[in-house]
C-alpha cells in the first residue's frame, strides 16, 4: 500500500536563488532570493515534500562540472536548513541540444520542458512506498519551460516574476500558468496553501 504525498517541484535558478545572468559555478554565485527559505519552510510545515528540478546545461557546455553543481546543492541545503527549509531531492539535467556530448545526450529526455526529472522523482518515491498525489502537487518556476514541464507532468503550474519571469513569453506562446506570483513566498502563501483543500 502506497502512502500518498504532496510535492512542490521547484525550479532552482531565478526561483530559489538569484539569477545572475550566467551559470552558477561556485558557492559565491549562489544567493537565496528574499523569502525563498521562508516559502520552503512554510510548505514543509504544511506537509509538502520539496523536490528541485533544474536544467544545468552548463555541464554539457563545459562551463561547470557535475561535482560543482552537486556542491552548490549541498550549499543550498546548508543555507536553507537553519530556516527549517531543506530540499528532499534535487535533480539536475546536464544536456543541451546544441552541445552534443557522448555521456550526457542520453539524458535529453530530462531537459525541461521534458518531464524526465519529475517522472524520475515520482518513480523513486513510488519505489520508496509513496505515491505522489498530482492533484495536490505543484510546479513552480520562472520560465515558460517550467510552466510547460509542470503542465505536461499533470501538475498545477505557477510562474514567478523573479529571475527571467517570462510572463510575456508565456502569453505569446499560449502557455498559461495556473497562477503568476511575485516570488516563491507569494506563490506558496498566495496560491499553494490556499488551493490545498
Ligand atoms: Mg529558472
Amino acid at each position: 500500500m502506497l502512502r500518498k504525498i504532496k510535492v512542490l517541484f521547484l525550479d532552482r535558478d531565478g526561483t530559489i536563488n538569484r539569477d545572475i545572468g550566467t551559470y552558477v559555478v561556485s558557492r559565491e554565485h549562489f544567493q537565496l532570493i528574499d523569502g525563498a527559505a521562508d516559502a520552503i519552510a512554510l510548505a514543509r510545515s504544511a506537509g509538502y515534500r520539496i523536490v528541485v528540478v533544474t536544467n544545468q546545461a552548463g555541464i554539457a557546455k563545459g562551463i561547470v562540472t557535475p561535482e560543482q553543481v552537486e556542491d552548490i546543492h549541498r550549499y543550498m541545503n546548508e543555507l536553507l536548513t537553519p530556516s527549517g527549509a531543506s530540499c528532499d531531492h534535487v535533480y539536475y539535467c546536464p544536456t543541451h541540444p546544441d552541445f552534443p556530448h557522448p555521456v550526457y545526450d542520453r539524458f535529453s529526455f530530462c531537459r525541461k520542458p521534458e518531464t524526465g526529472m519529475v517522472d524520475r522523482a515520482i518513480d523513486e518515491y513510488r519505489f520508496s512506498g509513496y505515491e505522489v498525489d498530482k492533484s495536490r502537487s505543484f510546479f513552480i518556476g520562472d520560465k515558460t519551460v517550467d510552466v510547460e514541464c509542470g503542465q505536461r507532468a499533470g501538475l498545477r503550474s505557477i510562474l514567478v516574476r523573479t529571475g527571467h519571469g517570462e510572463e510575456e513569453l508565456c502569453r505569446e506562446k499560449g502557455i498559461v500558468p495556473d497562477f503568476v506570483a511575485n516570488d516563491l513566498l507569494h506563490a506558496v502563501n498566495g496560491y499553494v496553501l490556499s488551493s490545498d483543500g
